[in-house]
């Protein structure tokens, strides 16, 4: 079974529709929804609807829904017309940038991402 909700997290707010987002997939596992601070053209997070702290925590707890949030990840970006390629990020851990922990994916796409990683 998922951790609690705590009350405090901003991604289970979104999820219960008690904070608004701009929301462009949602299923029985996870919902999508427009970043506030994007870093491309297009910049989603998909966010399972069970609170886990991060990606590592929601593949231990609910395998299946690694899955889904890839293949919503991939629904998200062909509605948007990334037919030339998108990049997904699961940052796990402050030290590689995470600031809200319930896990989530990013999805960018949009522009040139480059070769990098970072
Ligand atoms: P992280 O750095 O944890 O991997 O990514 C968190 C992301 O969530 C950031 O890109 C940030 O802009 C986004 N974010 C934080 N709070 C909110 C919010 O309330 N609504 C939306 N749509 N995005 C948020
Ligand atoms: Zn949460």
């Amino acid at each position: 079974t998922a951790p609690a909700r705590p009350d405090d997290c901003v991604f289970c707010k979104i999820v219960a529709g008690d904070l608004p987002a701009d929301v462009v997939h949602s299923d029985e596992t996870c919902v999508a929804f427009r970043d506030l601070n994007p870093q491309a053209p297009t910049h989603v997070l998909v966010v399972p609807r069970s609170h886990y702290a991060n990606a590592a925590e929601l593949a231990a707890g609910e395998p299946a829904s690694v899955a889904a949030l890839v293949d919503a990840g991939a629904a998200v970006a062909a509605a948007d017309g990334l037919d030339q390629g998108y990049r997904l990020i699961f940052n796990t851990g402050a030290a590689a940038g995470q600031t809200v922990f319930h896990a989530h994916l990013h999805v960018l796409g949009g522009r040139s991402l480059g070769e990098g990683l970072v």
